[in-house]
């Protein structure tokens, strides 16, 4: 197939994330990719600005990931967990339990993010069912939040402005706090965080779990929240007795400046949820973690056993790749390398708070979000971008970066510019 076949290939008969079948928006075909590049088939070279939407750190084609996967594929690249186990599954789980908050001691391996939210939910209501309280069947957490698109995890994304409000009415109902509005870095007032106690206080009865992205909501909108406001759900969760999730896919492995989003708060959550870039972004795989209390509440209820066991579990592949990549990134000057890019992207993206098109500017770690105040046209913005030789996809008002870790200065430099002369050029009147 040349390129123009295999384009009209993919429009005839592929479905691509959040478009439609019969008018699609452009795709790109990319040949290959390399550190912090994409190349594409019609020539172009990409910097690239979204790590593959979180996942991929250490960018593309990294000679030590290769080499971990190439190494694993000659052992063997699946096996069965049922009954079976194996050294990289081990020595992942060992290293998630070293490096996660204290306390999270036991992992169960999924395939993808949103499956690691549907095992937290279904460990939270069987926990509440082994103590034999059959009350506790509801889940809140605060609008704005994503958590992946299987069924019960779009019914803790925000049921309006979540891409899931067409499911509402058929999807479980649970309770929603109001976005914190005390942003990163600034202290948690009372007003803040009334409407959150009076949630606790009043519904507690049923709520088996308190689910949340710590410090940033990512896909429901970008934001970074104070951490003050975590410790105070914390808190709440422990004196009305609700478990508290803590859904990492988006923000774990350094994304957020720490490690993992929830010790900006210093807090342990009773079940952790990662994903993305646990494995580099090289392999869809993602875990979640539980404390000893939930996993043995668990274990010592009726049935004894938690029902949960799909086929790709503890993939080896999956494993050997995520322990490389978490050495790689643990060896490495993770934390420098994150703290300068934020101050990269601070200074880089500050010219856009002059336009009249922009509402809000917000840097953390390695993510750079501009807020416009009108949703942008994908098909128009996405290959301004293209033209200017950069990978950033914005979605409705949020055109934002979040580059591989490894990425040079001058290619984010590259990055910035693009992105305030792609706004300033295709968004021109929209204030
Ligand atoms: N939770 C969060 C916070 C996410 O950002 C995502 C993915 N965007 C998910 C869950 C779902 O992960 P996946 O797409 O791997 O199913």
């Amino acid at each position: 197939m040349n390129t123009k076949e295999l384009l009209q290939y993919d429009k005839d008969h592929i479905w691509h994330p959040y478009t439609s079948t019969t008018n699609p928006l452009p795709v790109y075909p990319v040949d290959k990719a390399e550190g912090c590049t994409i190349h594409l088939k019609t020539g172009e070279k990409l910097v690239d600005g979204m790590s593959s939407w979180w996942a991929a750190v250490h960018g593309y084609n990294h000679p030590v990931l290769n080499k971990a996967m190439e190494d694993q594929l000659k052992q063997m690249s699946h096996i069965m967990f049922g009954g079976l186990t194996h050294e990289p599954a081990v020595e992942l789980a060992q290293r998630l339990v070293d490096i996660t908050p204290y306390g999270l001691d036991k992992v169960f391996f999924c395939d993808s993010g949103s499956v690691a939210v549907e095992v937290s939910l279904k460990m939270a209501l069987q926990y509440w069912w082994s103590k034999g309280n059959k009350e506790k069947v509801k889940f809140a957490t605060i609008r704005n939040g994503y958590h992946g698109d299987t069924w019960h995890a779009m019914s803790v994304c925000d049921p309006e402005t979540g891409m899931h409000h067409i499911f509402n009415g058929r999807l479980p109902i649970h309770y929603f706090a109001d976005q914190p509005q005390c942003r990163y870095n600034e202290p948690c007032s009372d007003d803040h965080i009334a409407g959150l106690k009076q949630l606790f206080e009043e519904n507690h009865k049923e709520m088996a779990a308190f689910i949340l992205e710590p410090i940033v909501q990512g896909a429901g909108g970008m934001w970074f929240y104070s951490a003050e406001y975590l410790k105070e759900v914390k808190q709440l969760c422990e004196q009305y007795g609700v478990l508290l999730i803590a859904d990492e896919i988006a923000t774990g492995f350094g994304r957020t400046g720490k490690l993992f989003a929830c010790n900006h708060a210093s807090i342990t959550p009773d079940i952790m949820c990662l994903g993305k870039a646990i494995t580099g972004g090289y392999m869809s795989f993602a875990a979640t973690l539980a404390t000893d209390e939930v996993a043995s509440t668990i274990s010592n209820g009726s049935p004894g056993v938690f029902m949960h066991g799909p086929t790709f579990m503890g993939n080896p592949l999956a494993c050997a790749v995520a322990n490389v990549s978490i050495k790689l990134l643990l060896d490495g000057k993770w934390q420098q390398k994150v703290i300068h890019i934020e101050k990269q992207l601070i200074k880089g993206l500050e010219p856009c708070k002059q336009l009249n098109i922009v509402s809000d500017v917000r840097c953390m770690g390695a993510i750079g979000v501009v807020e416009l105040k009108k949703p942008v046209d994908m098909a128009i913005i996405q290959k301004a971008f293209v033209d200017k030789g950069v990978w950033v996809r914005p979605f409705g008002k949020l055109v934002y970066l979040m580059p591989p870790f490894i990425i040079s200065e001058q290619e984010l430099g590259k990055l910035c510019s693009a992105l305030l002369e792609v706004i300033s050029e295709t968004m021109e009147g929209k204030e």
